[in-house]
């Protein structure tokens, strides 16, 4: 099926929908973006994901895309457009192209920001194998630059993780650095110890997840101890339980790291609870 995609102020088909080879996106990975999941037609999240993209804009010294204002009803356009049930909505702005290729920000006047915006359809997302089954991960170093909290298009690091878990026979990476786990290659990472939920706490080293923000305060409120603190990949392969949280996964858990499996082997009650509970309560506040 042709999707129906957004560019810059257009609903398109995506056969016809174009940017140029200048756009600093392209040349110079110098954009940012944002994943919303869609659950019966809903978005989930919204305001999270918009407050986290001005953030992300704010922080590179990069304008609002003009049609800023609009991005709700252009989600929702698009999610009727492409009749999407279950699924992602990926939104991309850029710099821009100022018709050639410079180191220099281009003027803000005479070059506005690229929006880009299509849906991804999932049938299936909420009831994924991977939440029944859990997921195995390795770990790899952490050589990404220093602002992992700005949700940059430079995704080619966290893309070579996932394929270093591929060819080791697992799902995914979780990235170390100075002996600590930072989080995975497309998601935060949290281990259960004693029925208290460890995960790093927030800061420049990694991405303030947005499912992140809701699971803890989910788990918090059903009176489960949050502690967030730097945790090592043996702390880790001795837990009782471990999952990784983001918008597209919501809650996986995670059975195996680097081989050692996590007690017996299956999803833990922790991350089981939390999945659950995450979806049913973003499913009533979806909008
Ligand atoms: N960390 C990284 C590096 C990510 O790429 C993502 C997902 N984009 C996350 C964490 C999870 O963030 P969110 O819950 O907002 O999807």
């Amino acid at each position: 099926m042709t999707r129906t995609v957004y560019v810059n102020g257009q609903y398109m088909p995506e056969t016809e929908a174009t940017v140029s080879i200048f756009d600093r996106g392209f040349l110079m990975a110098d954009g940012v973006y944002e994943v919303t999941s869609v659950l019966d037609g809903k978005l989930l999240d919204f305001d999270g994901h918009l407050a986290r993209l001005e953030r992300s804009l704010a922080e590179l010294d990069m304008d609002k895309p003009d049609q800023f204002d609009d991005l709700l009803e252009i989600h929702r356009e698009l999610v009727r457009l492409n009749d999407i049930d279950e699924g992602m909505i990926y939104l991309q702005v850029t710099r821009g192209s100022s018709g050639d290729r410079d180191f220099v920000f281009p003027d803000t006047q005479t070059t506005r920001p690229t929006l880009v915006l299509f849906t991804q359809s999932k049938p299936g997302l909420a009831d994924s194998p991977a939440a029944k089954t859990g997921i195995k991960v390795i770990s790899i170093e952490d050589i990404r630059w220093g602002r992992r909290d700005i949700k940059t298009v430079q995704l080619l690091y966290p893309s070579m993780g996932k394929m270093m878990a591929k060819k080791a026979g697992a799902d995914d990476a979780w990235m170390i650095e100075d002996g600590h786990v930072t989080e995975g290659t497309s998601n935060n990472a949290y281990i259960v110890k004693g029925g208290k939920i460890i995960t790093r706490q927030l800061s420049n080293d990694i991405l303030h997840g947005i499912t992140r923000a809701a699971v803890l305060r989910f788990a918090r409120e059903a009176q489960m101890e949050v502690e967030e603190r730097p945790f090592t990949i043996d702390e880790a392969k001795e837990a009782d339980e471990a999952f990784i949280t983001s918008a597209s996964t919501f809650v996986f858990p995670v059975v195996e790291i680097d081989g050692t499996k996590l007690g017996e082997g299956t999803p833990g009650p922790v991350a089981r609870r939390l999945r659950e509970i995450y979806l049913d309560e973003s499913r009533k506040s979806a909008i």
